[in-house]
Protein backbone atom coordinates (compact mmCIF):
# COMPACT_ATOMS: atom_id res chain seq x y z
CA UNK A 1 0.00 0.00 0.00
CA UNK A 2 1.65 3.03 -1.22
CA UNK A 3 1.34 6.80 0.82
CA UNK A 4 0.16 9.89 -0.81
CA UNK A 5 3.68 11.06 -2.15
CA UNK A 6 3.67 12.33 -5.80
CA UNK A 7 6.24 9.37 -6.94
CA UNK A 8 3.56 6.67 -5.32
CA UNK A 9 0.88 8.54 -7.14
CA UNK A 10 3.14 8.14 -10.37
CA UNK A 11 3.84 4.51 -9.45
CA UNK A 12 0.16 3.75 -8.91
CA UNK A 13 -0.74 5.32 -11.97
CA UNK A 14 1.54 3.02 -14.09
CA UNK A 15 -0.40 -0.38 -13.10
CA UNK A 16 -3.03 0.49 -15.70
CA UNK A 17 -0.30 2.66 -18.07
CA UNK A 18 0.50 0.63 -21.35
CA UNK A 19 2.24 3.68 -22.93
CA UNK A 20 4.51 6.63 -22.67
CA UNK A 21 5.91 9.07 -24.84
CA UNK A 22 8.58 11.21 -23.96
CA UNK A 23 9.42 14.81 -26.22
CA UNK A 24 13.09 14.71 -26.09
CA UNK A 25 13.93 15.64 -29.27
CA UNK A 26 17.21 15.98 -28.81
CA UNK A 27 20.90 13.37 -28.12
CA UNK A 28 22.60 15.55 -26.50
CA UNK A 29 22.61 18.22 -23.99
CA UNK A 30 23.20 21.29 -25.98
CA UNK A 31 20.45 20.95 -28.32
CA UNK A 32 18.09 20.01 -25.72
CA UNK A 33 19.27 22.80 -23.66
CA UNK A 34 18.43 25.31 -27.17
CA UNK A 35 15.15 23.70 -28.59
CA UNK A 36 13.89 23.28 -25.10
CA UNK A 37 14.90 27.06 -24.09
CA UNK A 38 16.82 26.17 -20.97
CA UNK A 39 20.15 27.92 -19.77
CA UNK A 40 23.48 26.79 -21.42
CA UNK A 41 24.47 24.63 -18.68
CA UNK A 42 21.53 22.69 -17.58
CA UNK A 43 21.84 19.56 -16.36
CA UNK A 44 17.88 18.44 -17.09
CA UNK A 45 18.46 16.63 -20.12
CA UNK A 46 20.74 14.41 -18.08
CA UNK A 47 17.53 14.00 -15.98
CA UNK A 48 15.19 13.76 -18.45
CA UNK A 49 17.46 10.80 -19.87
CA UNK A 50 17.85 8.52 -16.24
CA UNK A 51 14.46 9.34 -15.57
CA UNK A 52 13.21 7.05 -18.86
CA UNK A 53 16.26 4.43 -17.83
CA UNK A 54 14.32 4.52 -14.55
CA UNK A 55 11.18 3.94 -16.16
CA UNK A 56 11.99 1.33 -18.48
CA UNK A 57 13.31 -0.61 -15.66
CA UNK A 58 10.67 -0.47 -13.11
CA UNK A 59 7.96 -1.54 -15.87
CA UNK A 60 10.17 -4.34 -16.54
CA UNK A 61 11.38 -5.77 -13.13
CA UNK A 62 7.16 -4.96 -12.12
CA UNK A 63 6.26 -7.10 -14.92
CA UNK A 64 3.97 -3.76 -15.41
CA UNK A 65 1.98 -3.47 -19.09
CA UNK A 66 4.36 -0.55 -19.41
CA UNK A 67 7.05 -3.69 -20.20
CA UNK A 68 5.75 -6.17 -22.44
CA UNK A 69 6.53 -6.53 -25.63
CA UNK A 70 3.34 -6.04 -27.31
CA UNK A 71 4.06 -3.39 -30.02
CA UNK A 72 1.34 -1.23 -28.89
CA UNK A 73 3.05 -1.28 -25.44
CA UNK A 74 6.31 0.74 -23.70
CA UNK A 75 8.32 3.89 -23.56
CA UNK A 76 8.40 5.78 -26.53
CA UNK A 77 11.13 8.80 -27.55
CA UNK A 78 9.45 11.48 -29.36
CA UNK A 79 11.66 13.31 -31.71
CA UNK A 80 9.87 16.25 -33.42
CA UNK A 81 12.73 17.59 -35.91
CA UNK A 82 14.15 20.84 -36.31
CA UNK A 83 16.61 22.30 -38.56
CA UNK A 84 18.77 22.29 -35.08
CA UNK A 85 18.67 18.63 -34.38
CA UNK A 86 18.64 16.56 -38.06
CA UNK A 87 22.15 15.97 -37.26
CA UNK A 88 21.54 13.74 -34.14
CA UNK A 89 18.57 11.83 -35.35
CA UNK A 90 20.72 8.60 -35.26
CA UNK A 91 22.55 9.26 -32.42
CA UNK A 92 18.98 10.24 -30.48
CA UNK A 93 17.90 6.65 -31.90
CA UNK A 94 20.78 4.59 -30.66
CA UNK A 95 20.17 6.44 -27.07
CA UNK A 96 16.48 5.43 -27.43
CA UNK A 97 17.49 1.90 -28.11
CA UNK A 98 20.17 1.83 -25.36
CA UNK A 99 17.52 3.26 -22.73
CA UNK A 100 15.39 0.69 -23.38
CA UNK A 101 12.49 2.54 -25.33
CA UNK A 102 10.27 0.73 -27.47
CA UNK A 103 10.68 2.75 -30.45
CA UNK A 104 11.66 6.43 -31.53
CA UNK A 105 8.85 8.63 -33.47
CA UNK A 106 10.04 11.29 -35.77
CA UNK A 107 7.50 13.74 -36.73
CA UNK A 108 9.12 17.23 -38.89
CA UNK A 109 7.96 20.50 -36.58
CA UNK A 110 4.97 22.23 -38.11
CA UNK A 111 4.90 25.94 -37.83
CA UNK A 112 1.14 27.00 -35.82
CA UNK A 113 -1.29 28.39 -37.24
CA UNK A 114 -0.78 31.94 -35.66
CA UNK A 115 3.42 32.15 -36.93
CA UNK A 116 2.42 31.73 -40.52
CA UNK A 117 4.33 33.84 -42.84
CA UNK A 118 6.03 35.67 -40.31
CA UNK A 119 10.02 34.93 -39.23
CA UNK A 120 8.85 32.10 -36.81
CA UNK A 121 7.99 30.13 -39.65
CA UNK A 122 9.31 26.38 -39.61
CA UNK A 123 10.86 26.12 -42.60
CA UNK A 124 13.20 22.99 -43.79
CA UNK A 125 15.84 23.07 -46.96
CA UNK A 126 16.75 20.79 -49.45
CA UNK A 127 20.00 19.83 -47.30
CA UNK A 128 17.89 19.34 -44.12
CA UNK A 129 15.83 16.50 -46.14
CA UNK A 130 19.09 15.33 -47.10
CA UNK A 131 20.71 15.18 -44.19
CA UNK A 132 17.60 13.80 -42.23
CA UNK A 133 17.44 10.87 -44.88
CA UNK A 134 20.96 10.27 -44.43
CA UNK A 135 20.54 10.09 -40.79
CA UNK A 136 17.46 8.21 -40.27
CA UNK A 137 18.95 5.52 -42.96
CA UNK A 138 21.23 4.94 -40.14
CA UNK A 139 18.67 4.72 -37.26
CA UNK A 140 16.67 2.33 -39.19
CA UNK A 141 19.39 -0.30 -39.27
CA UNK A 142 18.84 -0.16 -35.44
CA UNK A 143 15.04 -0.95 -36.45
CA UNK A 144 14.75 -4.98 -35.09
CA UNK A 145 12.21 -6.63 -33.33
CA UNK A 146 12.67 -4.92 -29.81
CA UNK A 147 12.74 -1.14 -31.13
CA UNK A 148 10.88 0.30 -33.90
CA UNK A 149 11.88 3.42 -35.87
CA UNK A 150 8.71 5.80 -36.81
CA UNK A 151 7.91 8.45 -38.75
CA UNK A 152 4.89 10.68 -39.23
CA UNK A 153 4.57 12.24 -42.03
CA UNK A 154 1.41 12.37 -44.08
CA UNK A 155 0.79 15.80 -43.04
CA UNK A 156 3.87 16.61 -45.13
CA UNK A 157 5.01 16.57 -48.16
CA UNK A 158 8.92 15.37 -49.27
CA UNK A 159 10.17 18.50 -48.32
CA UNK A 160 8.72 18.09 -44.64
CA UNK A 161 5.98 21.54 -45.78
CA UNK A 162 2.31 20.74 -45.06
CA UNK A 163 0.88 18.83 -47.54
CA UNK A 164 -2.75 20.40 -47.49
CA UNK A 165 -3.69 18.93 -51.02
CA UNK A 166 -7.32 19.68 -50.53
CA UNK A 167 -9.62 22.90 -51.41
CA UNK A 168 -11.93 23.18 -48.63
CA UNK A 169 -11.82 22.47 -44.62
CA UNK A 170 -14.70 19.61 -44.51
CA UNK A 171 -13.31 18.57 -40.92
CA UNK A 172 -14.76 21.44 -38.53
CA UNK A 173 -18.04 19.06 -38.27
CA UNK A 174 -15.73 15.98 -37.37
CA UNK A 175 -14.35 17.59 -34.14
CA UNK A 176 -15.17 20.01 -31.12
CA UNK A 177 -12.44 21.66 -28.76
CA UNK A 178 -12.87 22.50 -25.81
CA UNK A 179 -11.16 25.51 -24.56
CA UNK A 180 -10.15 28.07 -21.85
CA UNK A 181 -12.73 30.79 -21.33
CA UNK A 182 -11.77 33.65 -23.15
CA UNK A 183 -11.19 37.27 -21.00
CA UNK A 184 -11.00 38.18 -17.43
CA UNK A 185 -14.47 38.37 -17.23
CA UNK A 186 -15.39 35.04 -18.43
CA UNK A 187 -17.96 33.28 -16.21
CA UNK A 188 -15.69 31.06 -13.68
CA UNK A 189 -17.54 28.04 -15.29
CA UNK A 190 -17.86 28.82 -18.86
CA UNK A 191 -15.44 27.16 -21.86
CA UNK A 192 -15.12 28.33 -25.37
CA UNK A 193 -16.11 25.61 -28.33
CA UNK A 194 -13.19 25.90 -31.63
CA UNK A 195 -13.67 23.39 -34.34
CA UNK A 196 -10.07 22.97 -34.94
CA UNK A 197 -7.33 21.23 -33.23
CA UNK A 198 -4.66 23.12 -34.86
CA UNK A 199 -5.99 26.47 -34.71
CA UNK A 200 -7.02 26.23 -30.76
CA UNK A 201 -6.85 30.25 -30.12
CA UNK A 202 -7.80 31.64 -33.32
CA UNK A 203 -11.05 33.44 -33.04
CA UNK A 204 -12.15 32.48 -36.67
CA UNK A 205 -12.64 29.13 -35.39
CA UNK A 206 -15.02 29.47 -32.19
CA UNK A 207 -18.24 28.28 -32.45
CA UNK A 208 -19.45 29.71 -28.98
CA UNK A 209 -17.35 32.13 -26.62
CA UNK A 210 -17.73 31.62 -23.03
CA UNK A 211 -20.78 29.00 -22.86
CA UNK A 212 -21.86 27.51 -19.50
CA UNK A 213 -24.30 24.59 -20.65
CA UNK A 214 -22.55 21.83 -22.63
CA UNK A 215 -26.20 21.23 -24.40
CA UNK A 216 -25.59 24.92 -26.47
CA UNK A 217 -23.40 22.60 -28.71
CA UNK A 218 -25.79 20.72 -29.65
CA UNK A 219 -28.04 23.85 -30.78
CA UNK A 220 -25.48 25.38 -32.51
CA UNK A 221 -24.02 22.00 -34.33
CA UNK A 222 -24.47 22.10 -37.80
CA UNK A 223 -26.27 25.79 -37.93
CA UNK A 224 -26.14 28.73 -39.81
CA UNK A 225 -22.73 29.66 -38.07
CA UNK A 226 -21.43 26.30 -38.18
CA UNK A 227 -22.00 26.77 -42.19
CA UNK A 228 -20.37 30.23 -41.98
CA UNK A 229 -17.32 29.59 -39.99
CA UNK A 230 -16.80 26.66 -42.90
CA UNK A 231 -17.71 29.05 -45.89
CA UNK A 232 -14.82 31.33 -44.81
CA UNK A 233 -12.08 29.09 -43.84
CA UNK A 234 -8.94 30.27 -46.37
CA UNK A 235 -7.07 26.14 -46.24
CA UNK A 236 -4.41 27.73 -48.43
CA UNK A 237 -3.74 31.61 -46.38
CA UNK A 238 -4.72 30.14 -43.38
CA UNK A 239 -4.01 26.60 -42.33
CA UNK A 240 -0.96 24.71 -40.75
CA UNK A 241 -0.28 21.59 -41.76
CA UNK A 242 -3.85 20.10 -41.05
CA UNK A 243 -4.29 17.15 -38.10
CA UNK A 244 -7.27 15.82 -40.69
CA UNK A 245 -5.36 16.07 -43.64
CA UNK A 246 -6.32 12.66 -44.41
CA UNK A 247 -9.81 13.10 -44.08
CA UNK A 248 -10.36 16.36 -46.29
CA UNK A 249 -9.08 15.06 -49.08
CA UNK A 250 -10.53 11.67 -49.07
CA UNK A 251 -13.96 13.43 -48.61
CA UNK A 252 -12.93 15.56 -50.84
CA UNK A 253 -11.95 13.13 -53.62
CA UNK A 254 -13.77 9.92 -52.69
CA UNK A 255 -17.07 12.06 -51.87
CA UNK A 256 -17.20 15.05 -54.05
CA UNK A 257 -15.07 14.63 -56.91
CA UNK A 258 -16.06 10.64 -56.87
CA UNK A 259 -12.58 9.73 -58.13
CA UNK A 260 -13.26 6.16 -56.85
CA UNK A 261 -16.22 5.90 -58.78
CA UNK A 262 -18.62 4.81 -55.74
CA UNK A 263 -21.44 6.38 -57.48
CA UNK A 264 -21.22 3.93 -60.64
CA UNK A 265 -21.44 0.89 -58.09
S1 LIG B 1 -6.21 23.10 -40.11
FE1 LIG B 1 -7.63 24.14 -41.46
S2 LIG B 1 -8.29 22.56 -42.89
FE2 LIG B 1 -7.41 21.51 -41.12
S3 LIG B 1 -9.16 21.10 -39.78
FE3 LIG B 1 -8.24 23.03 -39.16
S4 LIG B 1 -9.43 24.60 -40.21
FE4 LIG B 1 -9.81 22.65 -41.24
Amino acid sequence: MTNGTRMDRFVDSLSETVWVGVSVDAATKRTYNRLKGLAEGSDLFDDVVENIAILVDYARMHSNRLGWRHPAYGVSFKYLLYKDNIAEVYEAAKLAKRLGCKNIHFRPAGTTWDKLDTAKEITFSREDVLLFEQQVAGAMKLDDETFGVYGVTHKFNSQFASANYFSKCHSIFMTAVIEPPVGKDAPKDSFTVGLCCDRRGDPKLELARNIEQPDRIQELWGGREHWSIHDRIVVQNECPRCTYQPHNEIYEQVILNDSMTYRFI
